[in-house]
This record gives structure tokens, C-alpha cells and sequence, in this order.
């Protein structure tokens, strides 16, 4: 994806061809890293990512036509039309890319101290029409004719509704003498030491503060966030960043100072679905791909609407090689919508783990063959199935800052738009389906040894959503989904990050769920890494199964690991550390957590508590 720099002040429509390319990134990354409203770092500049209030605008119609993508059920429960690809290089020849705003605009010259905002103390460029460029210090240059390059404020701050903003240095400076008339401000970094007490900021008038305690949880009491979101870009009058609030209107939230760099400045909200039955269908997918045309017939008076259809159906005959009858049913699966009943994401998970379990199906996007289950697992396992090609679709509902699971989501747009941000992935995978029974006797007998992290769970928003009272089995069928994770990286050289997990886990009566999916998805169309689905042959699967379990038995931390009952974050894991089970984020459907190697193989002095124990005995 090609990210292009806005040049200030202006509105993108009229200045296209002052656009410049910032830098590039791999499409995989594009919303799950640097989604709209991210911080990004280039090579000559720091930048926030825009919202997709101008996707449309600066892809341009046609382009932003092809970019769209189709994902029935995710955008029932996302109540949106369609999803839009952002555009990459290998796209096309003319990328329009993303904008990106300049932000923080707070540079410092590492020679001379001087602090301001970017353009305050640059040197003058007869350049200006090329906004992604390195700025040098006006100062030095001056003095002693030299470039040196200004370096963007390593702090901005922000609040839990995901505003962002300067950090306010003149502010901070001020904060015990009160503000000057004319402040001059420098920053002074001491070599001697790392730590924020020796990061110095002063002002013309003799006021002096250092940086410590910024990063204290309420260093900013003092001052109020102005809902600022520069990712939506400017506000009308062209003062400041965009604002839902009043002018003087301030938020509730308190402000929070963050660094560029890190985790917290962005936590994106992606929802993911499989394309299932009957949407993968091959005549579906066709019908998908020209829905710009099919929408346009929707609309009209009914006979025009029948006269259009059928001369489409005429038209198309070759390629959608189907009766008239199956291809209208297929127009009123994409319109009707079962008459628009809304779903949620737990009727998503049911409508795919239905569509696993189900007999096998050969449609292009959703390829599954029935695998014999190994000897050893029979009565333990209950069914296995090779997904030969599968399609994810995953979408950016919006992001977070400070913390994942706190506050509302962030918006992508100033307006409700009726599209979201999503990539198109494929891939392949093996489902492997537990013994209901088997499962249902193993979490009556353990219920007390996971008493203590279903209270705890109560006080995470992850956690809690994915596992309740007597729902415990998702500890079992999580573990043994990273532990297969970690043998297939092992045997099949896959890097970890391309493997990831879907855990199908429900107690509810009416869909009862118990089975993991391990997948690849990625955004060539190809999408196989080779060799995946092929894991899933009985052969293979028995020798992967019996070493995840062997590696179960044992991980370098024990038995301080294995004796566990309080690891990894909020203390969600009983014996499962780094060393043993641990997946890279990106492979994690719940950040690391509510893993327990003891669920399968027992502790050393219970080992029936492990469900897998009898494979051994
Ligand atoms: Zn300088
Ligand atoms: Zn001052
Ligand atoms: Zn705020
Ligand atoms: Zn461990
Ligand atoms: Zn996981």
C-alpha cells in the first residue's frame, strides 16, 4: 500500500498531483497495523494515517469500484454495504493510495535544541510543493550553513476516546510561571542519562521543566483534551484539527502522554469471517464481483428490473453456467438476506463451525474433505477435516488507544460512511472437532481448578467474551490449538506469525461448539503456503498431535510453569509461559491468553485432569 503525504492547508481533490509517495507498506500490514488513525514513521517524516472520508476522492471511482469487496455475513453484522481494499502497488500502475497528514508536527533540532512546530523553524524551500521532504533546521542553516534534519517530539498525547494531540510543551514549560507572551521554546537531552529527567525543555523567559513523571497515569491533570483526531484532517476553517466538540468544548477523558512508537497508541478493531455456505458458492462469488451493476438493476421499477436481470442472465450464460432458476435464487441469497435479520458475530462463529462440521463441500472459496481420525484419538477426537481452500475476509470496525478494551471505538470517518476498510485473504486449514461428551464430562470434573480464571475473567473485556461459567472447554481446545500451532511451525517451517486460530467454543444448548480451526490466510490470491491442508492427512496429523502433546509435557520453566496458576497477562494463564505455549500476537485470536498445558496432559500429580491423558496411559 502507498501511503501520500497531504499538503497542508489544501483540500486533497485539488491538489492530486501534488501528491507524493511517503512510503510503502505490505498490504497484509494495511489495516491491521496501519489502519486510519495510526502513527507511521517514513523515512523523512512522522506521520498519522487518514480517515476514509476521501478514499473514494483520491482512488478515484473506477478504481475505488475494483477495490470493493463483498462479505455477505460480515456485513449483515456490520450493517454495511460493502468492503473496500486499500489499494496496493502490485494493484496497479497508478497508485492513489492513502493520505497522510503530518503529524506530530512538533520537531526538535538535535544540534541547536530549537522546539517547535515543524514548519515554525524549518529552513525555507523553494521546494514547497513537495510536502514529503526532510525538514532541516532554518537555525542551524543560518548560523553555520549546514542541513541538519529535525527530528519529530517523541511524545503526543491522547485520551481514552482515541484524541490525540501535541504534546503541550509551551504548557508544560509554563506550567509554574504561567504562559509568556512570547515563548521561544529549546529542548536540551542530557547524554549522561536515558531516563525522562534528563530531557530538558526551556523557554526565552527562563522558565525550565524537564520531562519527569509525563508518563505518570495523571502527569496532564492540569489539562483538558480538545477531542482533536488529526486523522480526520483539518476543521473547516482550517484552524486546527478536526473536532466533534465545540469550540472550548473539552472532553471527559483525561489525557494521557504516549510515545510514538508504541503499542498503545493504537490497538485496531478487526472482525474476520470465513466465506461459508451458501456464499462461496462459485455462481455467488460471480455475482458478487458485479454487483455494482446487479445494484443499479435492484433499484428500477419491477418489470425494467426483470428485463435487466434477464438480460444480464443472457449475456453472462457462459460464465455463470447455471439455470435460470439457480440464478435467480442466487440473486434473492444476495438481496433477500433472509429478510434482513440482523446476526451477530456468535451466529458467525455457529453459521462457520456448522459449515466445517457439515459434509464435505467443494466450492472455490470453501474447499473441505472429510480426514479419517488417527487410531490414538478416536473417542477424544471426533471428526477432522481438511480445508483445501478457504477465504477470510477482515475488517476495520475502528481502533482504541491506551488501552485495548477500554472506551469507545474510535470513528475511521467524520461521517458514518456505509463501507468499512477490509482485505481480502486466502488460505487453507485443518479442523479438528473434540468429543462433546468427552469434553462435557471433562469440564464437570475440573470445574473448581478453573474457578479462580473464570473470576478473573470477569474483570477483562477479552476474556469474558469468550469464556463464562462452566465454559471452560475454551482453555482446552485454546491450548491444544497454540501447541499444534507451535508443532506445525516446528515440522513444517512455517514462521509462526503465518499460522492462525479460530477456537469454535460454546456450553449454550441450542449450538453446542467444540473444535478449532488452524489456519493460513494471506493476501495472495494463491494463498497456500503449500503443505497445510496436507497436514491434515491422518498420517500427519496422528505424528503432529502426539508431539504437541509430548511437547506438553514439559517446558524449560517447569515445574515452576506447570504448577502455575497465575502467568501471562492479568494473570489469565495457569501453565502456559513464553517457553511452552505462547503464540506471536498476530497468531492469537485472544492475546495470549487462558492457556493451560495441565488441560491436556495433567500436572505431575494429577494426571487425569489432562483430556488427552489416556492417549498416553
Ligand atoms: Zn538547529
Ligand atoms: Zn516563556
Ligand atoms: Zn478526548
Ligand atoms: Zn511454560
Ligand atoms: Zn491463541
Amino acid at each position: 500500500m502507498a501511503f501520500r503525504i497531504k499538503p497542508k492547508n489544501k483540500d486533497e481533490s485539488q491538489v492530486k498531483s501534488f501528491f507524493k509517495i511517503a512510503g510503502e507498506i505490505r498490504k497484509s500490514q494495511s489495516i491491521t497495523t496501519y489502519g486510519p488513525g495510526a502513527l507511521i514513521d517514513f523515512p523523512r517524516m512522522s506521520g498519522i494515517l487518514a480517515g476514509i472520508d476521501n478514499w473514494e476522492n483520491t482512488l478515484g471511482k473506477t478504481n475505488f469500484n475494483k477495490l470493493k469487496i463483498h462479505e455477505r455475513n460480515l456485513e449483515r453484522i456490520l450493517g454495511k454495504k460493502y468492503f473496500v481494499q486499500p489499494q496496493t502497488k502490485e494493484d496497479e500502475k497508478n497508485i492513489h493510495g492513502i493520505i497522510v497528514e503530518r503529524f506530530p508536527q512538533f520537531c526538535y533540532c538535535p544540534e541547536c535544541g530549537a522546539l517547535d512546530r515543524y514548519y515554525k523553524i524549518e529552513k525555507k524551500t523553494n521546494n514547497t510543493k513537495d510536502y514529503n521532504r526532510d525538514s532541516f533546521c532554518g537555525i542551524c542553516f543560518q548560523s553555520k550553513g549546514r542541513d541538519v534534519k529535525l527530528i519529530p517530539s517523541r511524545f503526543v498525547v491522547s485520551c481514552k476516546c482515541g484524541h490525540m494531540d501535541e504534546f503541550p510543551y509551551d504548557a508544560w514549560v509554563h506550567r509554574k510561571t504561567g504562559r509568556c507572551a512570547e515563548p521561544k521554546l529549546s529542548i536540551e537531552i542530557s547524554k549522561k542519562t536515558n531516563s525522562l529527567e534528563g530531557i530538558i525543555i526551556k523557554c526565552q523567559c527562563g522558565a525550565k521543566e524537564n520531562l519527569d513523571g509525563i508518563m505518570d497515569r495523571n502527569a496532564l491533570y492540569q489539562f483538558k483534551c480538545y477531542g482533536s483526531m488529526p486523522w480526520l484532517g483539518k476543521k473547516e476553517n482550517n484552524k486546527g484539527w478536526y473536532t466533534e466538540l465545540e469550540q472550548g468544548e473539552a472532553c471527559d477523558e483525561p489525557l494521557r502522554v504516549l510515545q510514538r512508537g508504541a503499542n498503545n497508541v493504537y490497538y485496531p478493531d478487526i472482525v474476520s469471517a470465513l466465506t461459508i455456505p451458501p456464499y462461496s458458492s462459485r455462481l455467488q462469488r460471480i455475482l458478487e464481483s458485479d454487483m455494482e451493476v446487479l445494484e443499479q438493476y435492484n433499484e428500477m421499477p419491477e418489470v425494467l428490473r426483470k428485463q435487466n436481470y434477464d438480460y444480464y442472465y443472457t449475456k453472462n450464460k457462459d460464465r455463470l453456467r447455471c439455470s435460470p432458476e439457480q440464478y435467480y435464487d442466487s440473486l434473492v441469497l444476495e438481496f433477500g438476506f433472509e429478510n434482513n435479520k440482523p446476526i451477530n458475530i456468535n451466529d458467525l462463529l455457529v453459521g462457520e463451525y456448522s459449515a466445517l462440521c457439515d459434509e464435505d463441500c467443494s466450492d472455490p472459496d470453501f474447499l473441505t474433505i472429510e480426514s479419517e481420525v488417527p487410531e490414538e484419538f478416536h473417542g477424544l477426537i471426533d471428526q477432522v477435516k481438511i480445508v483445501g481452500r478457504l477465504r477470510e475476509v477482515e475488517v476495520l470496525k475502528g481502533f482504541r488507544r491506551i488501552a485495548a478494551d477500554e472506551g469507545e471505538l474510535a470513528p475511521l470517518s467524520k461521517k458514518a460512511m456505509d463501507w468499512l476498510p477490509g482485505n481480502e485473504l486466502f488460505g487453507e486449514g485443518i479442523f479438528i472437532r473434540l468429543n462433546e461428551d468427552k469434553v462435557s464430562k471433562w469440564e464437570v470434573k475440573n470445574a473448581d481448578r478453573y474457578s479462580m480464571i473464570i473470576s478473573r475473567t470477569k474483570e477483562n473485556f477479552y476474556a469474558s467474551t469468550k469464556i463464562s461459567e462452566g465454559n471452560i472447554r475454551y482453555v482446552l481446545l485454546h491450548t491444544l490449538a497454540h501447541l499444534v500451532i507451535r508443532e506445525l511451525t516446528m515440522k513444517c517451517g512455517y514462521s509462526t506469525a503465518s499460522l492462525k486460530e479460530k477456537i469454535y467454543s460454546s456450553i449454550s444448548s441450542d449450538k453446542l461448539m467444540c473444535g478449532i480451526l488452524i489456519y493460513t490466510a494471506s493476501a495472495d490470491s494463491d494463498g497456500s503456503l503449500g503443505g497445510l491442508a496436507r497436514q491434515g492427512v491422518t498420517e500427519n496429523l496422528r505424528d503432529t498431535l502426539l508431539e504437541a502433546l509430548e511437547s506438553a509435557s514439559w517446558c524449560s520453566n517447569d515445574p515452576i510453569c506447570i504448577d502455575s496458576k497465575s502467568q501471562g497477562y492479568a494473570s489469565l494463564n495457569y501453565a502456559g509461559c513464553h517457553a511452552c505455549a505462547l503464540l506471536p500476537e498476530t497468531s492469537c485470536e485472544i492475546n495470549n491468553i487462558l492457556l493451560d498445558r495441565a488441560a491436556l496432559i495433567g500436572t505431575s500429580d494429577n494426571n487425569s485432569l489432562g483430556y488427552f491423558y489416556s492417549v498416553f496411559s
